[in-house]
């Protein structure tokens, strides 16, 4: 029993669970190292954030199992899910967990690797490219840039069932440091409030991204005091990130074609 790293490059065994990162949507953010399990999959349990271009990369053969979760609305729990991954192993099939984005940012990787560990199957990490990495790049946003963002930080705006939002505020409010918050449409106004509250500027600029990296992307520009308004005039829902930070007006004065792709301003 043990944890295959990359570097291994360890094959897919039968009774083995492979546990990969299939990006923000986009088929060409796949890793070459997750091309190559998902061409052997047997099994695949899924979400719904993995797209249908890359579903459609699964051999023919290969049993679909769908455990996609919207918030609030989880289709199969987290134990369903950890216990279907042991019992397709069990049954000796080489099993993919294909995940969105990386496994292991707010993707819950690290439970169901334990899990499967606990109940001695072997588990392969793949990493993927993760939705602040790829959407902001899609739509010409800088995570740091020097002199404007020395830092970045990744955060959940997942309310707790209680409703609460608890997150280290005071160490969000430095104006140098990019946030991205994951998870965090419904809780804005709190987010918002929380970081004026703690010292952010309320005029910061703030982007949202809605389906980044896929045909349906949008892109939406606001400030921090005005993201609640902007998500209910555009009716924003997830998946979407959220981006505060001088780093979103970077590029405001060039032409963004909404797939990475800068062209200059011919004036
Ligand atoms: N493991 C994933 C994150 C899962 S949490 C990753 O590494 O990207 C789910 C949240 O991720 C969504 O609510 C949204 O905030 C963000 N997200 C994932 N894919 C996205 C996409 N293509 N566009 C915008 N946001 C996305």
């Amino acid at each position: 029993m043990s944890v295959y790293f990359p570097q291994n490059k360890q094959s897919f065994q039968a009774g083995e669970v492979a546990l990969v990162g299939a990006g923000p949507g986009d088929p060409d953010l796949l890793t070459l190292q997750a091309y190559r399990f998902i061409q052997q999959a047997e099994v695949v349990i899924y979400d719904r954030l993995v797209s249908q271009e890359i579903m459609a990369l699964l051999p023919n053969d290969c049993q679909r199992v769908y455990v996609g979760k919207k918030q609030a609305e989880h289709r199969v729990p987290q134990d369903g899910i950890n216990q279907l991954l042991v019992d397709h192993a069990l049954d000796k099939k080489k099993v993919l967990r294909l995940k969105g984005g990386d496994p292991f940012v707010f993707g819950r990787g690290g439970e169901e690797a334990l899990f499967v560990l606990k109940h001695g199957i072997s588990c392969h990490i793949v990493p993927g490219i993760t939705a602040a990495s790829a959407c902001t790049s899609y739509v010409g946003i800088p995570l740091t840039h020097r002199q404007t963002a020395q830092s970045c930080t990744f955060i959940t705006g997942h309310v707790k069932d209680c409703g609460q939002l608890d997150l280290p505020w005071s160490t969000l409010q430095n104006s140098k440091q990019t946030i991205v918050f994951y998870m965090g449409v419904k809780s804005i106004p709190i987010i918002s409030q929380q970081l004026i509250a703690a010292g952010r500027d309320k005029t910061t600029p703030a982007a949202l991204i809605y389906k980044g990296t896929t045909p349906e992307q949008r892109v939406y520009r606001s400030t921090l005091e005005s993201l609640h308004e902007t998500v209910i005039k555009e009716a924003i829902k997830p998946p979407t990130l959220i981006v505060i930070g001088d780093v979103v007006g970077i590029f405001d004065q060039v032409e963004l074609s909404n797939i990475g792709y800068l062209t200059p301003q011919i004036s």
